[in-house]
Formats: C-alpha cells, structure tokens, sequence
C-alpha cells in the first residue's frame, strides 16, 4: 500500500516517518492497532511535499491531528497516515492569527487570552488540534469555530495546489473537510477581538471547571461520541434508557456524562462499536430518535 520511493523520498527531505506506528497514543481514547507508516510533517511546506509524495506514488493515507474526536481500528491501518502535531507555527498580526493546523486549540486559546484577544474562550479545553477544529467545527458554550476562521490553507488532492479557503460550509459539527475529503487542511487564519485579559481568563476558568465538573476527563473518551440530535440532548436520551455504566467489553458508557463512551482500561474498537450499536438500538426502540456518531472511525 505504501508507494514505491515514497519513503525514501520523505527521509532524503528530512521529514520524519515512523513504521509500524502503535496508534493508541495518538488517539485519545488509547485505542488502536499499527499504522503501516506514520509521516509527521514539521511545517505546512513539508506537508505539502508529503502529500505531492502521496499523490504522485498513489499512497492511500489519512490524517490526524490530536486524535481527540477519533476512533481507530484495532488492526492494520494500510497505507500512510499523516500526523499534524509537529507543526506549529503561529503568527500574530494586530487581531489576525495565523497558525499551523497542528498547533493545540487549547494552547492556543490559553495565548490568545494572555495576548489580551477574545473569541477563543470557548475552546479552552477542547483537546484537539486547530486543523481537527475547524474540520469538525467544534464548538462550546455557545461559540464555535465557523464564529472566527476567516481562511484557511488547504492542499486539494484533485489538482495537487495550496489554495485558500474563505467559504467552509460550516454547520453543526460540519465543514466543507468533512464533506470534500480530497481538501486537507494546512493552516487557518481566525480573527479575534481586543478585550480584557483578566475577564476573558476568568471565563476560561470557569469553562475549565465546568468541563471538569461534567466531562470524564478522569478516563479516555473521544469526548461526546454522538451528535446532538435535533430537539434532544444525547447524553440525556441515553441517560433515560438506564444505561449510565453500561459495559462491553472494557468500554462503558461514563457514570458522569452519558454522552461519553469511556475505555475502562484495554477497550477494543469492537468493544466501543458494540457498546454504540447497543446504545443506539436502546435510544431507537425507547424515543425512537436515530443517534449519529459524531466520532469519526479509521477502521
Ligand atoms: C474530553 C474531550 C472533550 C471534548 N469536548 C469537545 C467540545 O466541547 N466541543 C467539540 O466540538 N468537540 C469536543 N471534543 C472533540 C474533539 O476535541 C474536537 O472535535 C476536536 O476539534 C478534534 O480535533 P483533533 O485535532 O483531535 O481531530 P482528530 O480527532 O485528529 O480528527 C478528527 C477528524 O478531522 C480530520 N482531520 C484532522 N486534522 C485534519 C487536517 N489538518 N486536515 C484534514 N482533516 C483533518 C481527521 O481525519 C478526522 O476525520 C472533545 C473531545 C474530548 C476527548
């Protein structure tokens, strides 16, 4: 699966690549078999080499970023997955940022706040990558990233070029990324607003708390494994089944959030699939309302 030259070509440029990749420490949730290679570009123009290399050799591949919202399979993943949390560069220019699409959400919502800059309150304390973000429109507390990303640098598979962005199609949990899987994103430009450190910190604070107060964080999750299905909240739909600490296998359903399928210690993939399937037949056949995942799975 992985294309003739492609490694050495990768190597001779100096990019990083790891065969045989164990995938449970890039996901949050620690699950996952071996990716046949894994490729960590450092920089938007190594990542953009990387993936000429993968066009032109016809590698299949996959990207990750913080692996925060992901659901790897526990075999081989064949072909070549490229890893985005090497690259980290970040510009500031007056209320403009540019930033890598591997740099952490959280970390750079922590320096937009010491910066004085508000807008990114909401995103403290989501733990994926800022290219994750925008592909999955994450969002909190009533902020969203479609309320801030202006561009955004992506590499089109189709034609092999760097083009920037300025419509996202962004909705709920939703980008043109997630619905174009030919477009990867390589950077992202938001726009915040100038406001008082003190308050936009102690928003933070508070947002943490909460988040602490209500989210697992004590156990693996890849956060809310469903979407909120319209009128509902998923967590609530769940609870009401009866199914807080429902186990298969070492994956359960969290005691705390019900929304959260938590990995008690060695879950499988299969262990999680199952435990989603026999969560959405119960929510089917008691409200007769249809969950959708909101995880994305690399099987
Ligand atoms: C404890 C916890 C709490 C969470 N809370 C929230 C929350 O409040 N709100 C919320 O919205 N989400 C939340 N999440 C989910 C997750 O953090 C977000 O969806 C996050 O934005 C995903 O980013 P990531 O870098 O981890 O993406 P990944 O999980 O690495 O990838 C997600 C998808 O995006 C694709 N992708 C990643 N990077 C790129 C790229 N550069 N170009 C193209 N495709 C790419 C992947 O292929 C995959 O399909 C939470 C997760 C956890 C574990």
């Amino acid at each position: 699966m992985i294309g003739a030259g492609l490694l050495e070509a990768l190597r001779e440029r100096g990019i990083r690549t790891v065969s045989h990749q164990p995938l449970a420490p890039l996901s949050t949730i620690r699950i996952g078999g071996v990716a046949e290679l894994a490729v960590f570009p450092a920089s938007g123009e190594e990542a953009a080499f990387t993936l000429d290399r993968f066009r032109a050799t016809g590698t299949p591949f996959r990207v990750v970023g913080n692996g925060s919202n992901l659901l790897f399979g526990d075999g081989i993943l064949e072909g070549a997955l490229l890893v985005t949390r090497d690259m980290s560069r970040m510009e500031w220019s007056g209320d403009r940022l540019y930033a890598d699409c591997g740099v952490s959400l959280s970390g750079l919502s922590a320096s937009a706040a010491k910066e004085g800059y508000s807008g990114l309150e909401f995103a403290r304390g989501i733990p994926g990558s800022l290219g994750g973000a925008v592909v999955m429109n994450a969002g909190a507390y009533g902020g969203a990233m479609s309320d801030i990303v202006t561009e955004s640098i992506a590499y089109d598979l189709r034609t092999g070029e760097t083009v920037t962005l300025t419509d996202h199609g962004f909705g709920y949990r939703q980008s043109v990324y997630l619905s174009h899987s030919e477009l990867v994103c390589l950077g992202v430009v938001i726009r915040l607003k100038k406001g008082i450190r003190e308050e936009i910190e102690a928003v933070m604070r508070e947002y943490t708390r909460s988040r602490k107060e209500k989210q697992p964080l004590e156990y693996p999750s890849a956060g809310s494994y469903f979407k909120r299905p319209e009128g509902y909240f998923a967590g609530k739909l769940i609870e009401d089944c009866g199914l807080k600490g429902y186990r298969i296998g070492n994956a359960a359903v969290s005691e705390k959030h019900a929304g959260f399928l938590i990995n008690l210690g060695g879950a499988t993939a299969e262990d999680v699939l199952r435990l989603e399937e026999y969560v959405r037949n119960r929510v089917r056949d008691r409200f007769g309302v249809e969950l959708e995942r909101e995880v994305q799975v690399m099987l």
